[in-house]
């Protein structure tokens, strides 16, 4: 679904360059549920941006389901992320005034896709807060904040789902519902997720663990 061919991102060029990544040769399969770990500062964003066409390569080639998105225009880079890829972070970042079920809504109209009322509701059922739909944001605990933000990347039913630290801001147990959460959907409707993370816990729900040295992919195993 996802090849990287000597991707290198070069911050700053020209100036106080900031290689975050060199030379990433990596394949990505459908379905795959994978890490991408390493110290801070080691090119996880880095790399999730580029995958979730965020941000693009200073050089080298990426394949989207065969397209190549190094020739695309912004404007089809943004139609790829609002169609074909959910995004979850480290801070939720919903929509402050919006409810959960309006939050989760948001994606579904700008993904263009037909929808009914029972689609969202499902997909919040489906993370287990279907009786949270009313609540704001601040009337949520950071679990449940983080469960609408795994409804809102899954509801547009994408290829591709881009997990930046999703686990940061959670204690233990939370962080251990919400990679129960996601395994589950990625079992339940083959979506590929791909997750960053320094927590060893964390990184453990992955079947596919790929460590990030220096902007460099330093080791790359299945379990
Ligand atoms: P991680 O997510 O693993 O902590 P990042 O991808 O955020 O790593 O960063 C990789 C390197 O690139 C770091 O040295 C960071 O300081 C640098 N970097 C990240 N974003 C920018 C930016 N917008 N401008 C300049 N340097 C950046
Ligand atoms: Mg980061």
């Amino acid at each position: 679904m996802i090849t990287f061919k000597k991707i290198t991102k070069t911050y700053n060029p020209g100036k106080i360059e900031v290689h975050a990544l060199k030379d990433v040769d990596i394949t990505i399969e459908k379905k795959e549920f994978m890490t991408i770990f390493g110290p801070s500062g080691s090119g996880k964003t880095t790399f999730l941006n580029i995958v979730g066409c965020l941000d693009v390569a200073t050089s080298g080639e990426y394949l989207f389901e065969g397209e190549r998105i190094s020739d695309l225009k912004p404007i089809e880079l943004s139609m790829i992320r609002r169609e074909k890829i959910g995004f979850i972070f480290q801070t939720y970042n919903l929509i402050p005034v919006l409810t959960a079920y309006e939050n989760v809504e948001i994606a579904m109209i700008l993904s263009r896709k037909r929808y009914t009322k029972d689609d969202i509701y499902k997909t919040l059922e489906d993370v287990g807060i279907a009786d949270l739909a009313d609540r704001l944001p601040r009337e949520m605990s950071g679990g449940q904040q983080q469960r609408v933000s795994i409804a809102r990347a899954l509801v547009k039913s994408p290829k591709l789902i881009l997990a930046d630290e999703p686990t940061a801001n959670l204690d233990s147990e939370n962080a251990m519902s919400i990679m129960e959460v996601m395994k589950a959907m990625n079992e339940k409707y083959d979506v590929t997720f791909v997750f960053s993370t320094h927590d060893p816990l964390v990184m453990e729900f992955a079947r596919r663990l790929v460590k990030l040295k220096d902007g460099k992919i330093e080791e790359d195993r299945l379990k």
